[in-house]
């Protein structure tokens, strides 16, 4: 079988590899040259709304999907009518905008932060106050890994902050006061078979995934079938195909919705040696028409992405059962240049690890 990814990075290299597995050749549309995941399948570069590189895709492919969000909706359903391609366009439409995204949240019952839309200053100051400060201006569209947002404490930013964000459409959230963060990672096959993974529990650094767990400490049974429901209210809503990702704020037993991803994700990566069947193998098998297999998590697990340079290799290797990836990435400050799996056999044995890994990798975050 072809599967055909829109993007290049390390997601769509991590597809290609767990494809690769079960005798699937991957074609990338990537629009720079030289990508992550080239060395893993054919690469058409071209912008992703190149007409002539997607009509190559659906005619090659016998199913498209894509790994990072903010790729051309309109390219998205330019490919609908020609090839399978998954997840389909409204759930990445949704998920592009922070505003359409947390309506639709709500519209599924599904808790939030409280949120106002920003279109000019004078609607950021009304937003102030009916949310209150401290609160969270973040840009609508295309923000990620933290960018795009800025802390307000003090209504006198107001203006500044509006300005700095470029004067867009922005929505100002109120900040939560959470206990922790968490994920819940779900996929959903083309005859709606579901399944999720246990949740994960996410640790930041300056905006960016630094560090997860799973199954998260001290989830209990309630809060896990919550989260199962908030995953799957997302997918029927959408008659969704493929791996979703639901960023998640517990506070005290509540959860509340962040944001999702309509692709595989970072905080997903420890799958591929913790789970029976990893993110990247159900993606794989969901959007080309193929069972999915088992989410079970048989030992503790965590995973820590090296962000902006790559540790000893012989360091982070002498480390008893880590397992490295690199994405072939060139170093730059807080970029994504691969990550490192621990498992434990007790949680003790997974913290010493873990923290083994984390003395290695904390100075490049
Ligand atoms: P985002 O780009 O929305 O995923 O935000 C990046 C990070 O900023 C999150 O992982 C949280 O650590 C923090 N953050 C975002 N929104 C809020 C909020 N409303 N309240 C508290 N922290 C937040």
């Amino acid at each position: 079988m072809h599967l055909g990814v829109i993007g290049g990075g390390q997601l769509g290299r991590m597809l290609a590899e767990a494809g690769r597995d079960i005798g699937v050749r991957t074609t990338f549309l990537e629009a720079a040259p030289n990508p992550s995941a080239g060395g893993l399948g054919e690469v058409i570069v071209a912008p992703y709304d190149d007409e002539a590189a997607l009509d190559r895709l659906a005619e090659e492919c016998d199913a498209v999907t894509y790994e990072f969000e903010n790729v051309p909706v309109e390219a998205v359903r330019y490919l609908a009518g020609k090839v399978p391609i998954h997840p389909g366009p409204g759930a990445l439409e949704q998920a592009q905008d922070r505003l359409v995204e947390k309506r639709f949240f709500r519209s599924r019952g599904i808790d939030t932060a409280g949120f106002e839309p920003v279109d000019d200053v004078a609607q950021l100051r009304a937003a102030i106050d009916k949310l209150g400060l401290p609160a969270i201006l973040k840009t609508r569209r295309m923000g990620y890994d933290g960018k795009g947002q800025l802390y307000l404490a003090d209504p006198e930013q107001a203006e500044g902050a509006f300005a700095t964000l470029g004067g867009v459409p922005c929505i100002l959230e109120q900040v939560v006061a959470f206990d922790r963060e968490l994920s819940i990672l779900a996929v959903r096959d083309r005859s709606g078979n579901k399944r999720t993974w246990p949740l994960v529990e996410n640790r930041h650094a300056g905006g960016i995934l630094h560090w997860s767990e799973v199954p998260a400490p001290g989830v209990t049974t309630t809060l896990q079938q919550e989260a199962d429901s908030i995953a799957d209210r997302l997918l029927e809503a959408q008659q969704y195909v493929g791996v979703l990702a639901v960023e998640l704020f517990q506070v005290g037993d509540r959860l509340l919705a962040n944001e999702m991803a309509p692709r595989v994700h970072n905080s997903g990566h420890w799958s591929i040696e913790g789970a029976l069947t990893s993110q990247f193998d159900n993606h794989v098998r969901a959007v080309l028409g193929l069972p999915l297999g088992s989410t079970e998590v048989p030992v503790p697990t965590a995973c820590a992405n090296l962000l902006g340079n790559v540790p000893d290799l012989s360091e982070l290797l002498a480390i008893d059962g880590a397992r490295v990836h690199l994405y072939g990435k060139a170093p730059r400050p807080g970029r994504k240049l691969g990550h490192v799996t621990v498992q434990g056999a007790t949680p003790a044995q997974l913290r010493e690890r873990l923290e083994a890994v984390l003395a290695l990798t904390a100075s490049g975050a």
